[in-house]
């Protein structure tokens, strides 16, 4: 029987839908609605996607929304003041750098100097601490994601193997923490990872993250286990594929999410409740 999608978008909509209602009965309260600030460098068309979903989600839930678009070469030391500017700013409870930023730019030196009430994207450091340390904290967007998926069709990770292709800082590390956290063991996979379809064999819950289409075939999937891909590849054609091959593998597994329409909603919507969640926390 072929495997059940994990509807994203739905599940994004109806987060987003709850969210505005909160919106608009707490900002009577606060004389003011949440404000989320995107900041963008340079013309990666990707990114202008991006930002401008983002952008666009802000305002259809009530929330403000402010663009910052710098020039590919703009000086470190300028985002840096405006990154400045924006934490002392009492109408914004979000900042978000989109990456990536130019290559001569020290992205890490940038997104410190969010302040940590305000890192909508859970990457600063104090927020991973507090994520190493099960306290609570802003979140990474994709993973917190990735969990209100698996909560919402009572996929319970406690006591499963999981297995996550993929370790970066923004993705597989923390999303790895997060299913810890809920009890599931947890193997992070990569690069280097010998003999990984032997190790994707043994997930319950296999999740890629690595941006390679197609890379997880049928053959690296247990009969049953759930997928979850949260690659986004642009393919030569300009359509969207994920790191799984989406028609074999939902033969085998029983849950799949597709791309587009799976994870990448997920990601928007998170960013906007932990605008949310800052705004509720400032006086
Ligand atoms: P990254 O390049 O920072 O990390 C990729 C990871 O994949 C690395 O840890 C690397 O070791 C691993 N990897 C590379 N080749 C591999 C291979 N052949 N076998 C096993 N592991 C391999 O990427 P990222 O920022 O984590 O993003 C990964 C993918 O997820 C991309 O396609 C990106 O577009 C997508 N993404 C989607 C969302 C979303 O909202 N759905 C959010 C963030 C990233």
């Amino acid at each position: 029987m072929p495997a059940q999608i994990l509807d994203g978008k739905t599940l994004a909509q109806k987060i987003l839908s709850e969210l505005s209602e909160k919106i608009e009965q707490t900002r009577l309260i606060k004389g003011r609605p949440p404000g989320l600030a995107v900041l963008m460098v340079g013309d990666n068309p990707a990114s202008a996607v991006y930002v401008r979903n983002k952008e666009r989600s802000c305002l259809n839930v009530g929330m403000s929304s402010y663009g910052r678009h710098f020039p590919h070469d703009v000086e470190q030391s300028i985002v840096i003041d405006e990154i400045e500017r924006l934490n002392q700013d009492p109408n914004l409870d979000g900042i978000l750098l989109q990456l990536p930023v130019p290559d001569y730019l020290n992205a890490t030196e940038i997104l410190y100097k969010i302040t940590p009430e305000k890192d909508a994207d859970g990457l600063h450091p104090i927020n991973l601490g507090k994520l190493v340390r099960a306290e609570d904290g802003l979140r990474s967007c994709t993973p917190l994601g990735v969990m209100k998926l698996l909560e919402e069709y009572n996929i319970e990770p406690d006591g499963k193997r999981v297995v996550i292709v993929g370790r970066s800082i923004l993705v597989g590390k923390p999303l790895s923490l997060m299913l810890l956290e809920k009890n599931a063991t947890v193997t992070v996979a990569h690069s280097r990872t010998l003999n990984l379809a032997q190790v994707t064999n043994e997930a319950d819950i296999l999740i890629a993250a690595v941006g390679k289409p197609g890379l997880i075939t049928s053959s690296m999937v247990k009969s049953g286990a759930v997928v979850i891909d949260v690659g986004i590849n642009r393919l030569s054609d300009g359509t969207l594929a994920g790191d799984v091959d989406f028609a074999s593998v939902s033969q085998v597994a029983s849950y799949i999410t597709p791309v587009p329409g799976g994870v990448g909603p997920l990601t928007v919507a998170m960013l906007l409740v932990n605008t949310f969640a800052s705004y509720q926390k400032c006086p």
